[in-house]
């Protein structure tokens, strides 16, 4: 079993298969995308799948896919089911923008999966155009009505709230929370990469209050096993459920049970800091399973007891959130 210093336990894993992305999100890329990792750096499938199992038998048994964006990546649909396929997992879902969901709901659902994270940070055309700078609201829209009638559940939708771009929309989101079965996480932005400028920010306390004001009372829920660092609450009578996710204002670092695995493959013991463990080089020298252990049991060791980051300090992480995978 993988215990930190701080006595908590990880069991969860992220794995960023890709750098690359359909999209150019204001907050995540520059409109003309960042560095392409060489195709010869990328962990190949049959690495991945090593490092799980050898994740899985230290009492991993949840892994989230992401990237970049996990659905471009050719021979994902190849992967996905090799994966779910590993005995030991309890659990294995996807976060994604969206875009490609659609034609591969069926695959994901042949492959067990059914938790589904969908990024969207607008209900309006426009404005995802603006923010993802593609015109793919309607793809990305289609996905996540047609992953909630083939009976995908939760299905989350994480909105990044920024100022003077969609905060006017905080409404509309948790107004869905309501009408349709769907969990909306505000995320509060984080300092990392370049993109980001912190006058955007806008924390998850001022989001909350606003929502109150208009919609009625939030009632908590209890935080079950696959919450992560979301609280969460409903609204009275509401279909679905609101959490809020706040790296900056409230720091979420208490319950952290994951570690994350990037395409090129480092493992982050955090995601907000640039502390890194190279998994890949033993990996690609042919080394025994007991070195890789090793190898995942120095970044548990690693594992700091919260993240650093506020606003004053704006301290940025090196790493883009791309390669990181969120
Ligand atoms: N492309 C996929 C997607 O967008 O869902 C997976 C990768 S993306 C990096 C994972 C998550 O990170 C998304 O929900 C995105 O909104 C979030 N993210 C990216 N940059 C962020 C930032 N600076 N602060 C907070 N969240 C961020
Ligand atoms: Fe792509 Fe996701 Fe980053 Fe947007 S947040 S640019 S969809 S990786």
């Amino acid at each position: 079993m993988l215990i930190d210093r701080f006595n908590r336990r990880i069991n969860y894993l992220r794995i960023s298969v890709t750098d690359r992305c359909n999209l150019r999100c204001i907050y995540c890329m520059p409109p003309e995308g960042e560095r392409k990792l060489r195709h010869k750096d990328i962990l190949r499938y049959e690495e991945l799948l090593r490092i799980a199992r050898i994740a899985i038998k230290l009492g991993i048994n949840k892994i989230r896919l992401t990237g970049g964006e996990p659905l471009v990546r050719k021979g994902v649909q190849e992967f996905i089911p090799m994966l779910t396929g590993l005995s030991g997992l309890d659990d294995v879902s996807i976060t994604t923008n969206g875009v490609f969901l659609k034609d591969n709901l069926k695959l994901l659902k042949a492959a067990g999966i059914k938790r589904i994270n969908v990024s969207l940070d607008s209900l309006k055309r426009l404005n995802f155009k603006l923010i993802t700078r593609f015109d793919y609201f309607n793809e990305v829209w289609e996905g996540i009505e047609k992953a909630r009638d083939m009976g995908f559940y939760p299905i989350k939708i994480n909105i990044v709230v920024m100022k003077g771009i969609n905060d006017n929309e905080v409404l509309d989101f948790a107004r869905l929370a309501i009408d349709q079965p769907y969990h909306i996480r505000f995320i509060e932005c984080m300092p990392i990469g370049l993109q980001t400028n912190s006058t955007a920010f806008v924390s998850n306390s001022e989001i909350k209050k606003a929502l109150v004001k208009t919609l009625g009372p939030l009632t908590p829920l209890s935080h079950g096993q696959n919450d992560g660092p979301a609280a969460r609450f409903r609204f009275d009578g509401g279909k679905g459920e609101v959490g809020f996710i706040s790296a900056i204002s409230d720091s979420f670092c208490r319950d952290c049970n994951r570690l994350r695995l990037t395409a090129d493959g480092m493992i982050l013991p955090c995601l907000l800091s640039n502390t890194e463990v190279d998994i890949k080089e033993p990996l690609r020298r042919g080394c025994l399973d007991e070195e890789l252990i090793k190898v995942f049991q120095k970044a548990v060791d690693l594992k700091p007891p919260s993240h650093p980051l506020n606003l004053e300090h704006d301290q940025m992480v090196y790493r883009k959130m791309c390669s990181i995978g969120g």
